[in-house]
């Protein structure tokens, strides 16, 4: 029994090592990687984002992302996740997957909510002016897609924004705050419109992104 132990444990060290260098192989190479697209679900874990009706805001990041990530996939394109589950990310943790590539396109997703609840629309943020681009090719294929205010692009330091070194924008899918765009936000059918409209905006810049 005891020596079974051992030969065990010994086994259990040498698979955490081969872990650890799988590990470091994975970061080393991403770091010398081309372009991937970086899809960011905003919040997650403790960190509820929005939250109303019911609704969390950090479910609905992570849905949406799920379904961008699966149609940009289809069609060949590089995606790599900042978070899979309800996990809290720091926003530091969140820049540091995006700079792990030369050339990354960070893609943030959230859903907005302020006091008034009669306000509507989906708006994208950016900061520098080739995120700008990427901005712009996401909220016009919202824009004319989803019936709702077009609130358009806007320059804003958001610190994740600041943080990443490639092209960064964060998309706000609509107001949870607002009844009726809240209910449709949480529709199957509205999720898979956002994500689509998202993805073929990625998949347009993409082309052109060096
Ligand atoms: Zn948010």
């Amino acid at each position: 029994m005891a020596s079974q132990l051992i030969g065990f444990q010994h086994h259990r060290s040498l698979a955490r090592l081969v872990v650890a260098l799988f590990a470091a192989f994975v970061l080393v190479s991403g770091a010398s990687a081309g372009k991937t697209v970086v899809i960011d679900p905003g919040h997650g874990g403790r960190d509820n984002g929005a939250k109303w009706g019911g609704i969390a805001e950090k479910d609905l990041n992570l849905d949406v992302a799920r379904r961008v990530e699966a149609l940009l996939k289809e069609r060949g394109i590089p995606v790599v996740m900042t978070r899979r589950s309800d996990a809290y990310v720091s926003l530091d943790s969140r820049a540091a997957v995006a700079n792990r590539y030369k050339n990354s396109l960070f893609v943030s997703i959230h859903f907005n909510a302020v006091n008034n609840r009669s306000i509507t629309g989906i708006e994208t943020f950016y900061l520098s002016t080739r995120g700008s681009k990427l901005a712009n090719s996401i909220q016009r294929r919202l824009a004319q897609r989803i019936h709702t205010r077009d609130r358009g692009t806007k320059k804003r330091h958001y610190s994740v924004l600041k943080k990443t070194r490639g092209v960064a924008v964060l998309v706000e899918c609509g107001f949870i705050s607002n009844g009726w765009e809240r209910d449709r936000c949480a529709q199957s059918w509205y999720k898979n419109i956002l994500a689509q409209e998202i993805a073929n905006g990625i998949a347009a810049h993409w082309k052109y992104y060096k």
